[in-house]
């Protein structure tokens, strides 16, 4: 596997490029062993190099490097600690995904790759970024989901592998942008539960879903 350094970098442009965070917002972390890499706080996701990754101690939170942890360490330590099956956190701002959720409204199943590839949504209502608050609310939740939206803040996806955690992050923010788009043109028409469930099962679509889990 390349190196969780180089993949974090990738990525931390990646988000950045697409628009999914602006300014120093968001962060993102790999697990390296009993360890985890995280994006140091403050830092614009597409300056950090190889270097700035701050490493910690998942079991303990023990910080071992000398910038400063993201201020949501806790939320991606909460993450770690209650499943051992992922191995990537991403939190962003799109402005989509904000804007939907914000009205109270959860995002829809606007075209197939959604319902498909995201198992479901946890929806969190406002809570003060970078608290314990917010950090253990996201720990109750993400032994049931992927996705867990907080309302007025942003989103955040899990993965086995970065490019998971990604992909969930884009689908999730794609169908908050069609919606709204659809929304402004007339009624949308979203996708019965019936069809969501179809798509579930297509073979097609569990092939697209075992590539990505295995990927990096
Ligand atoms: P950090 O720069 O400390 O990671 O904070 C960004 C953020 O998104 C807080 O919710
Ligand atoms: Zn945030």
């Amino acid at each position: 596997m390349e190196n969780v350094k180089t993949i974090l970098s990738e990525y931390g442009k990646k988000l950045v490029t697409s628009g999914l965070v602006v300014g120093a917002g968001g962060n993102l972390s790999m697990r390296d062993g009993d360890y985890m890499y995280i994006s140091p706080s403050g830092f614009d996701l597409q300056d950090i190099q190889d270097e700035d990754w701050v490493k910690v101690n998942i079991a303990t939170g023990e910080v071992l490097s000398e910038l400063k942890p993201s201020s949501e360490l806790h939320m991606h330590l909460q993450c770690f600690r209650k499943r051992d099956d992922i191995n990537s956190v991403l939190h962003a701002h799109p402005s989509y995904s904000v804007g939907v959720s914000s009205t109270g409204k959860e995002i829809p199943s606007m075209f197939p790759d959604f319902p498909a590839m995201i198992k479901n949504i946890k929806y969190l209502d406002y809570m003060i970024p970078t608290t314990n608050i917010l950090a253990d609310a996201v720990g109750d939740v993400i032994h049931e989901t992927d996705v867990v939206v907080m309302r007025n803040h942003g989103v955040l996806t899990v993965g086995t592998s970065m490019k998971e955690a990604y992909f969930f992050m884009q689908l999730t923010e794609e169908a908050a942008k069609v919606y709204t788009i659809s929304s402004s043109v007339g009624e949308p028409r979203i996708l019965t539960e019936n069809e969501c469930s179809d798509l579930k099962n297509l073979s097609s679509e569990k092939f697209r879903a075992k590539l990505l889990k295995e990927s990096q």
